[in-house]
């Protein structure tokens, strides 16, 4: 168990304050969100997601853990272990997440090195159609990067020995290059090919990265990305996200990006995106094995089947563990009628 996320028995003062300040910020965060759109909203969200204090009071609190767990498989490797069994049953792919981030102790990110080493052992095991997703910052990237590194790769490197792979989530603008450099050590350096990483379309640079990578022959992951970033770096309107995301999935499906060996994952629930990539790739021949469309567990349940039973591959991210607080937060920031799921259990509760 991660050190900062043991579950604290929440006492009668600790949940009376963790209500009130939670119905507060969640309260201030809708009226700004009305005054000022919602991308104001998705900043504050973003903001909480990444803040101690409201990690603690909010992971204490029981209703936010029963909206959190329509998002999350479960706080422990059985629980995600058995959402994959189900979702293999339905002819769906799955990448499975130990949530955590941001560790700023070496021990935590250690003991998070060694739950995805039993992780993966298990998905030998149990002979799961299923691989690993991790974050860099989780397995210690803002204490050391070559801590990271080194944690990385062993996990690379067992993945290898159980003929798995081990994809590298994209985190916020500040740790892409340092990403894409853990990135390219493990595959030129350590000679490693069953690693990949992800790129956000929101970010002005992707074009570039992309265009890098395919030259590499990269097994990437398109997404638009999660993160609130500054218009320096990213583009403010979706509107710019949607079209660079057809553009740069364009690229993932070119010819040139075949020959080279790229294989790309299609990460979205955008139905208008996800039928443009089916009439490109129908039009232009490229097969149903060439590429998958990848889904967060518990969002779009419907198109992920509708998918499958189109003949496309689907996997779907499963995240597990107790540290669900700033990935269920994100998923708010997303879409905010899920706000509106969490303010209505809180009246039904
Ligand atoms: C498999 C996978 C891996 C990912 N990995 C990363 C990563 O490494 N780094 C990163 O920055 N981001 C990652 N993301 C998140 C991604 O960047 C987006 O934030 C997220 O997928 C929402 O964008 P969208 O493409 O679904 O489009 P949107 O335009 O946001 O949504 C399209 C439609 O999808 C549905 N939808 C979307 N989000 C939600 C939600 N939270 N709750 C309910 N319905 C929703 C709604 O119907 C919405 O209208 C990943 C996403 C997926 C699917």
């Amino acid at each position: 168990m991660r050190l900062m996320d043991k579950p604290v028995p929440p006492t009668p003062t600790r949940a009376r304050s963790a209500v009130f300040v939670t119905f507060f910020a969640l309260t201030l965060s809708i009226v700004l969100a009305w005054r000022y759109g919602s991308v104001w909203l998705r900043r504050i969200l973003v903001y909480l997601s990444q803040a101690a204090w409201a990690r603690r009071l909010v992971s204490s609190w029981g209703i936010a853990w029963r909206v959190a767990s329509r998002f999350v498989a479960g706080v422990d490797r059985e629980a995600a272990i058995s959402a994959t069994r189900d979702l293999n049953a339905r002819g769906i792919l799955v990448t499975l997440d130990y949530l955590g981030e941001s560790c700023t102790h070496e021990g935590e990110a250690l003991q998070a090195r060694e739950e995805i080493l039993r992780l993966l052992g298990d998905i030998d095991a149990n002979q799961l159609r299923a691989n690993v997703s991790l974050k860099p910052t989780q397995l210690g990237l803002k204490i050391d990067r070559d801590l990271a590194l080194a944690n990385i790769c062993a996990l690379v490197e067992r993945a290898k020995t159980v003929g798995n792979f081990v994809r590298i989530d994209m985190e916020d603008s500040p740790t892409v290059d340092t990403t894409l450099g853990i990135y390219r050590q493990l595959r030129h350096e350590a000679g490693l090919d069953n690693v990949g990483v992800v790129i956000q379309a929101y970010l002005y640079r992707s074009e570039a990265d992309i265009e890098q990578l395919i030259e590499e022959g990269v097994r990437v992951r398109l997404c638009k990305g999660a993160y609130a970033e500054p218009a320096e770096v990213a583009f403010p309107r979706k509107a710019d996200v949607d079209a660079n995301y057809l553009n740069l999935a364009r690229l993932l499906l070119s010819r040139h990006a075949a020959e080279k060996g790229v294989y790309p994952a299609f990460a979205t629930h955008d139905a208008t995106i996800i039928e443009d990539i089916k009439a490109y790739t129908r039009s232009h021949n490229i097969p149903a094995d060439a590429y998958e469309f990848q889904m967060l567990h518990g969002i779009r349940r419907d198109l992920q089947e509708q998918l499958v039973d189109e003949g496309h591959r689907v996997r779907v991210y499963v995240p597990y563990g107790t540290a669900w607080y700033p990935y269920f937060v994100r998923r708010l920031a997303e879409r905010p009628a899920n706000l509106w799921f969490f303010v209505s259990n809180y009246f039904r509760s």
